[in-house]
């Protein structure tokens, strides 16, 4: 197995080799030459395997430059109940993305049991594992430098927290975050975490790590990286979940099963994307947003126009809370029948500003032959869809969980199984699941007290330069 650019100006490298990296040196993003593609039978002997072996059965497909025994200690060391205990019923931990039915053809994929309470460890915590043996092998290290605002900064840390050859430099608006989120990140003791309270917002802090990629010396000199959700690692990791899901509630291989995605930066649903073409038999995937709709507008007119800062609102579901769908690029190459030069094209648009509008024949096929549908939602929306599910069914799901339970309801079929995943518990969203609810929502018990915990961070004013001091600083020791 390859990987190649969207934009085909990379020559074919291994998995090892785009791992660590970030974008493709023409600024594309790597991608598998092609997808395997996985018969009924096939799909049948999956359908028998826990979640580490099926893991291991597709993970294993796309990775042939780590040794199959190799690969499989890794995955089995990182799909643990233990990892993944916060689930709604402890008993279930070892199935890792245990399903909850609402009601007949209506599911909820639990894909937030791990360390931070979010999907992001789903993928992360196996990266965390992925660098650890790269690097070693290797003899090399690498220095992440990257800004959050909430959940993929503490999804980092976890995964990468006590990792030989791997530190974190994370930086985070100082004071913005929610006290369980500061908490969370805060109160990790490892040596090798650094937690950055920038003071400024998250833009700040986002220019800040631009600023330090951009010097190209410095970036070399630290070995510095990043762990973003183009990560071509992270997207394979949540190709597994897909098919977990489907087998855990088609009655037989081979029905049609519609997923729903709550949707950022589209690395999610793109995993989704890629078990269709693998040929797990999705029907439609429904792309969830919510005030920030640009994924929304895209699906329903065709029309990627990316927003700028004055027009990123700031919602409930924060962290749906986007300008731009990093990882859009990859479905719309193969929208486009794999054609790099066509696709450079089009995100010369973008990067310029401007965006593009599909052809009449692609967005129809995007439709048709690709299963997508979109829906997006009001921070009203997910009030009620919270109380609703509540009401209904005896179930909390979070405010990103909220959005996906309305866009499920908009294109439920009948006859047609619907799972929505669950990209987050109710434990991160007091504030909104106690205006929706009336009171605060469950928190799993061996995080009681997380707040109360010491915090160890270091605070520093929004300039790229006290950044670089600060890294150099500490690597320089
Ligand atoms: C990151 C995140 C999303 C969006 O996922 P993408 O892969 O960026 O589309 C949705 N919900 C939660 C809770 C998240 O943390």
């Amino acid at each position: 197995m390859h990987y190649i650019s969207t934009r085909g100006g990379m020559a074919p490298q291994r998995f090892s080799d785009i791992l660590l990296g970030g974008l493709a040196p023409d600024g594309g993003l790597a991608i598998a030459e092609s997808y395997p593609r996985l018969d009924l039978a096939e799909l049948q002997a999956l359908s028998q395997l826990d979640y580490r072996d099926l893991a291991f059965a597709i993970i294993g497909r796309f990775v042939d430059d780590i040794p199959a025994a190799d690969l499989k200690a890794l995955i089995d060391r990182t799909y643990t109940a233990d990892v993944y205990r916060h689930g709604r019923d402890p008993a279930r931990a070892d199935q890792i993305t245990p399903v909850v039915k609402l009601e007949d053809g209506l599911y909820i994929e639990e894909l937030s049991n791990g360390p931070t309470l979010a999907f992001k460890d789903m993928a992360m915590q196996l990266l965390g594992n992925l660098f650890e043996y790269v690097l070693a092998q290797r003899g090399e290290a690498i220095n992440i430098v990257g800004a959050t605002s909430g959940d993929t900064g503490s999804a980092a840390e976890y995964a990468m927290r006590g990792k030989h050859g791997v530190n974190v430099f994370m930086l985070s608006p100082h004071g913005k975050m929610s006290p369980f989120q500061r908490a969370q990140m805060f109160s990790l003791q490892d040596a090798n975490i650094h937690n950055i309270a920038v003071t400024g917002f998250f833009d700040a802090c986002q220019d800040m790590v631009k600023a330090v990629n951009n010097d190209a010396a410095f970036k070399a000199r630290y070995k510095v990286g990043a762990v973003n959700s183009i990560n071509w690692g992270r997207v394979v990791a949540q190709v597994v979940y897909y098919f977990k899901g489907y087998f855990a509630v088609a009655k037989t291989v081979g029905e049609p099963v519609d997923f729903c995605v709550p949707s950022g930066n589209f690395g999610n649903v793109c995993a989704g994307h890629i078990a269709r073409q693998m040929g797990l038999p999705i029907r439609r995937l429904i792309v969830a947003t919510n005030e920030n709709d640009v994924l929304d507008e895209f699906f329903k007119t065709g029309g990627y126009f990316p927003r700028g800062l004055e027009r990123t609102y700031e919602t409930s579901s924060p962290s749906m809370d986007i300008t731009k769908a990093s990882n859009l690029e990859r479905f719309v190459f193969d929208l486009i029948g794999r054609d790099g030069a066509k696709l450079a094209a089009l995100w010369r648009e973008v990067d310029a500003g401007r965006g593009f509008k599909l052809s009449d024949a692609d967005f129809a096929r995007m439709h048709d032959e690709y299963g997508f549908r979109s829906e997006k939602s009001s921070h009203a929306d997910r009030i009620a869809s919270i109380r609703e599910v509540k009401a209904r069914y005896g179930v909390e799901i979070d405010p990103h969980t909220a959005d996906g339970y309305l866009a499920a309801k908009a294109h439920r079929e009948s006859g047609v199984t619907m799972v929505i995943l669950e990209t987050a518990l109710p434990a991160k969203f007091e504030a909104t699941m106690q205006e929706a609810l009336g009171s605060p929502p469950q928190r799993p018990h061996d995080l009681a007290g997380l707040e109360d915990l010491p915090q160890r961070f270091d605070v520093l004013e929004a300039d790229a330069e006290a950044l670089k001091r600060y890294v150099a600083g500490y690597l320089d020791r």
